[in-house]
């Protein structure tokens, strides 16, 4: 299908600078290749570079040319931003460059989780619950994170096996078992989706109407500690022929869960991940560290182009992010466009984006 509209917004960073400064540092000498910096691209993952464990063929021809290999013989800093987690962004940045064959650093991947980092200028001192992932995977992420005092929904099983006794945990499985009614939690972090929606709606409801954030007999009638959710995707996509629940599932039951057990109160919490705000401001500086790491300065015209598969999550977030929305048809999006969150442009896959992304790149720098 030929591509639809093509309308390249602009974005307004920090540090306002003249046109005259501001052109001088579109392009700066690398090593290897010179830079343009006047535009940055930050891909989604899933449906854009790849489906499930298998590559999208166009993705490394994509990265190639934000590499230097297009008609402005120039690199084009990007970012990966992803709803997914679980994992640290140096493992995510792995796995990604091993499966498209190319460099990707950890410091251009943004997982849904990633922008939590900033909650431990206030917790990291505190004890926090870490929901999400298996084992204790999310609880080491949240340690190398900052938070310093992590248990997770495990720990507080192996502390009081009765509190979920539907499971027997494995002696393999690694807790950090402490008194529960003795160490108050300060706040609750769902980082990835649950691997247990019993019993993590158990204990999550459970800290959450705790009387000051203790594990004891005793329940307040209303939400003691904040609650912060890292993805509200209903579902994902995986190898199954139909998508399965993600972690807004989770957050719904929960939701649910809460209004039953007090009678009509909203559960209050955090919203991490796309399409919220935090995450694009988020992405946008790592975008300026990427350019900072090159000797270079933030432009406050660089125009930041957003390529993504969902029209609800990446679509919607970057059209509100003042960002230039590109929807690709190699994941859960077919058709002309979205009617509820319209992209400014729509094309086949990653390739073709990219390679509009160079035209008009190209096309503002020689005029
Ligand atoms: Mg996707």
């Amino acid at each position: 299908m030929a591509s639809t509209i093509a309308t390249a917004s602009t974005r307004v960073l920090r540090q306002p600078r003249t046109a005259l400064t501001c052109k001088r540092q579109l392009h700066t000498q690398d090593a290897g290749c010179r830079w343009h910096f006047g535009a940055a691209v930050v891909f989604d993952i899933d449906g854009v570079l790849v489906r499930g464990k298998q590559t999208i063929k166009e993705a490394r021809r994509a990265l190639d040319m934000l590499n230097g290999q297009n008609k402005l013989k120039r690199r084009i800093p990007f970012a990966l931003l992803t709803n997914g987690g679980g994992v640290s962004e140096q493992d995510k940045a792995s796995q990604i460059s091993a499966m498209l064959g190319t460099r990707i650093s950890a410091n251009q991947v943004i997982l849904a989780h990633s922008p939590m980092q900033a909650l431990a200028a206030k917790y990291k001192d505190s004890h926090v619950l870490v929901v999400g992932g298996p084992g204790r995977q999310c609880a080491d992420i949240a340690h190398a994170y900052g938070f310093r005092n992590v248990s997770t929904p495990n720990d507080i099983v192996a502390w009081r096996p009765e509190i979920w006794p539907f499971i027997r945990l494995s002696p393999e499985i690694r807790v950090e078992k402490r008194a529960f009614d003795q160490h108050p939690f300060a706040a609750v972090m769902v980082f990835h989706d649950s691997f247990d929606f019993g019993r993590d709606l158990q204990i999550v409801t459970d800290v959450l109407r705790s009387r000051e954030g203790r594990l004891s007999a005793e329940y307040v009638g209303r939400q003691t500690v904040p609650l912060f959710l890292s993805n509200a995707d209903l579902v994902f996509s995986n190898e199954y022929v139909r998508p399965r629940f993600g972690q807004g599932a989770f957050h719904e039951c929960l939701r649910a869960m809460w209004c039953a057990l007090t009678r009509g109160a909203s559960l209050e919490y955090t919203r991490y991940g796309k399409p919220f705000a935090v995450q694009y401001r988020h992405a946008e500086q790592v975008l300026d560290a990427l350019v900072e790491a090159q000797n270079s300065s933030v432009c406050e015209h660089r125009r930041i182009y957003a390529i993504g598969d969902n029209p609800a999550a990446d679509i919607a977030g970057a059209n509100a992010a003042g960002w230039t929305s590109i929807l690709v048809r190699t994941g859960v999006f077919s058709g002309t466009n979205d009617p509820e969150n319209p992209a400014q442009l729509v094309v086949d896959h990653v390739g073709d984006a990219v390679e509009k992304i160079i035209d008009i790149e190209h096309q503002r720098f020689t005029s």
